[in-house]
């Protein structure tokens, strides 16, 4: 199996090495990773100006081929399976910092998991919550191998988050949590008194059982698989037989309600 490693974080980051070893153990790895950190870029990608791909300036192990990119993940991703066309899945991460619930969409993380299965490859974000002290990356290592296990070879998975607690005692099947976040924006003074603002995402309600957030809270390693597909599938079905659109063929256009 050859494996494409990208994250968030940037080529400097602990949870990149750690992933990169384990996945070691599961077949061929090469790393492309954001020069820089690219956390809550969510699906960015450089379209305005070119993309240079570096060899890494830090080493991995001596099997492993690491490249630092200009771009976002999804650029890395993009631009790695453009060069490693042999790559059949993409891990990303372990992101230092959860992506539960809402987080989803402004994870820059989860973009490189899913950028690689907008190009057909199957794609895997893993993360971990950050506190005051960095994860533990090497203590994880053993359930990062266990979940990479679970999910490599289900053949129906596809696109899949998954999130480590700091000790995990087990792994549970999640949905996603979309319980409202209060995106609180907190004023401050920067050192030349002028204003600055902070951005912070706090979940409003306790998490559902069930559910990514529940999962990780009560100490197992959430996996969570998701689609690409955003339709709402009830409320189409519900439109189109409550407000149905008509379009006449001879005007072309939509015909007044
Ligand atoms: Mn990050």
């Amino acid at each position: 199996m050859n494996i494409l490693i990208t994250n968030d974080d940037g080529i400097y980051s602990p949870g990149l090495a750690s992933l990169s070893r384990v996945a070691s153990a599961f077949g061929k790895v090469m790393v492309f990773a954001p020069d820089v950190e690219q956390s809550s870029m969510g699906h960015a990608i450089t379209a305005s100006r070119p993309l240079y791909c570096k060899k890494s300036p830090v080493h991995f192990d001596d099997h492993v081929e690491a490249f630092r990119v200009n771009g976002t993940p999804a650029d890395c991703v993009a631009l790695g399976s453009h060069l490693w066309e042999k790559a059949d899945v993409v891990l990303s991460g372990i992101n230092i910092g959860s992506n539960l619930g809402n987080s989803m969409w402004h994870s820059g993380t989860l973009a490189g998991a899913k950028q690689a299965v907008l190009m057909g490859i199957k794609g895997i974000a893993l993360s971990t919550p950050s506190g005051e002290n960095e994860p533990d990356f090497k203590s994880l290592e053993p359930f990062v191998s266990e979940a990479l296990q679970l999910v490599l070879a289900d053949p129906d998975v596809n696109l899949t988050n998954i999130n480590f607690p700091k000790k995990p005692r087990g792994m549970r099947w999640t949905r996603q949590a979309v319980q409202h976040y209060d995106g609180i924006v907190i004023p401050g003074k920067d050192p030349r008194g002028r204003a600055h603002y902070w951005f912070t995402i706090m979940p409003l309600d306790p998490a559902e059982e069930g559910t990514d957030r529940w999962a990780v809270e009560n100490g197992f390693t959430s996996i969570t698989p998701l689609r690409l597909d955003l339709t709402d599938e009830k409320k189409l079905l519900k439109s189109m037989d409550t407000r149905p659109v008509e379009w006449p063929e001879d005007s072309g256009s939509l015909k007044p309600l």
